[in-house]
């Protein structure tokens, strides 16, 4: 991830009591406050819960199977009070949703967000076993989340509340249990909190969570397998659709770590990328932006915004350009009914989880729009995890060369399970994913049962 992607724990605070205040002058200071979800966002729940029911009906299910799949595992909801900077007790809400293992240990990542609730967090959790059947690797499906808003709290704050979910969710963690990752706003620094907090109990354990710095047991390569494996799947889908990518315009919506390093190594490729953003707004240049010298105006700034010789968008904006691929890479629910039909591409590589909603989904397919599924496209980050934790448990380092070449061969393998499956079932490609997911997931019951 790039260093200006770590901003939550960099942000610079106000430093009002420099941490000095007794306790109890900080608990007059402001009365104590709980963050909610502020829950006007997308039910994500219900839209994997619809993605998962058309396939299990195309696949003719068994219904126990579909029982034991629709419904996560065990699902954890934990109160973290923190005092804050300024001395009032804030009390956060955390969630770790532990979906399915039964083809290995539950794997998911951590995200903080004003808007994480259980409903999404639940949602993200099926999504990661279906993404970690899909490449094949022994893992299940989890997610985690902290409703919390990460740019307004200081380094300070931002640890007090990792180390405190962290003991939290404790005995739900383990190398072989559930090894958390980064997510949206979490980074390498929060997953060292987290080893650290939970080797205070444990001893040293660095494959408790993967994405960790690669100073403390991290993989060469963790930080850019999902733009990577991003970039992998949207060549083999040019391929397969016979199009040049040096000759397709690209918008990418987010500027994160999958947004930014997709956008490195498409343009890598010789991909146009004619449009960039973050949450701040977008930016547009008709002959093809300068990605590398995006990235350090983004460093120096915090934003792609104000790039020179590119013009100002709004993320609504990009989402409709005339490009032919689209790569949302931001959040969930970005493409909904409401701007499906005005989407030009012509494809939509979902490096996002979620990026787009069962109704967009219908529409988008009704005008022949081909959607490359999250559960496929973002999945190079989970790949690289489990070659991390291989790593850890052998106590080894891999070379970058080997991990991309492992991830290389991962990603395309995956690509010709779904696409062939797309292919002879004439079925979308998300419902082909689904599919694939599905079959190995339920043999994988079957043979426990
Ligand atoms: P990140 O926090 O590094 O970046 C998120 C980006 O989205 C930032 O540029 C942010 O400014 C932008 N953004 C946030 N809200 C926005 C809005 N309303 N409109 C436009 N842009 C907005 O997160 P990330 O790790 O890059 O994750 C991005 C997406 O990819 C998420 O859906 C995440 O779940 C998914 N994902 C991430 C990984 C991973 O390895 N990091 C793996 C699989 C899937």
């Amino acid at each position: 991830m790039p260093s200006t992607t770590l901003q939550p724990v960099n942000v610079k605070r106000n430093e009002r009591n420099n941490g000095v205040c007794s306790a109890s002058a900080r608990v007059e200071s402001k009365p104590p406050h709980e963050t909610l979800p502020t829950g006007h966002h997308p039910n994500f729940n219900r839209i994997t819960d619809e993605q998962f029911n058309k396939a299990a009906e195309h696949m003719k299910l068994e219904s126990e199977i579909q029982m034991l799949l629709r419904t996560p595992y065990r699902e954890m909801v934990v109160q973290i009070p923190v005092r804050m900077d300024d001395g009032h007790l804030e009390l956060f809400h955390g969630y770790r949703v532990q979906h399915n293992a039964v083809r290995g240990p539950y794997k998911g990542g951590l995200r903080f967000h004003p808007e994480v609730d259980l409903n999404e967090v639940r949602s993200l959790a099926a999504l990661m076993t279906w993404k970690t059947a899909i490449v094949d690797v022994p893992f299940g499906g989890a997610k985690g989340g902290i409703t919390c808003d990460p740019t307004k709290m200081s380094r300070r704050e931002l640890q007090t509340l990792t180390r405190g979910f962290t003991q939290k969710i404790d005995l739900a963690l383990g190398v072989y249990r559930d090894i958390p990752a980064p997510d949206v706003n979490t980074n390498a620094q929060v997953m060292a909190w987290i080893m650290d907090e939970y080797g205070k109990k444990h001893g040293y354990t660095p494959a408790i969570v993967t994405g960790k710095p690669v100073n403390l047991g991290g993989s060469l390569g963790r930080e850019e397998a999902t733009g990577r494996g991003t970039m992998i799947i949207t060549r083999e889908v040019c391929k397969s659709m016979k199009r040049d990518i040096r000759k397709s315009a690209f918008a990418i919506q987010g500027f994160g770590n999958v947004g930014s390093w997709a956008a490195r190594l498409l343009a890598e490729q010789g991909a146009k990328i004619v449009a960039v953003s973050d949450v701040k707004g977008g930016i547009f240049k008709e002959g093809g932006l300068d990605i590398p010298a995006v990235v350090e105006h983004f460093k120096q700034t915090g934003s792609v915004v104000g790039f020179k010789g590119a013009k100002d968008i709004t993320n609504d904006e990009l989402l409709v350009l005339d490009v032919d691929i689209l790569v949302p890479a931001a959040l969930g629910g970005s493409i909904d009914h409401h701007n499906a039909e005005a989407v030009q591409a012509e494809i939509i590589i979902e490096a996002a989880n979620s990026p787009v909603t069962p109704r967009a989904d219908e529409i988008l397919e009704r005008r022949g729009v081909t959607v490359v599924p999250d559960i496929l496209t973002n999945a190079g980050g989970v790949t690289v995890s489990y070659f991390e934790w291989v790593q850890n448990l052998q106590q080894v380092q891999w070379e970058l060369e080997h991990v991309n070449t492992q991830l290389e061969k991962k990603m395309v393998a995956a690509w010709n399970a779904v696409g062939g499956v797309h292919r002879d079932q004439k079925i979308p490609l998300r419902m082909a994913a689904y599919v694939v997911a599905l079959q190995r997931v339920a043999e994988a019951t079957r043979q426990r049962c």
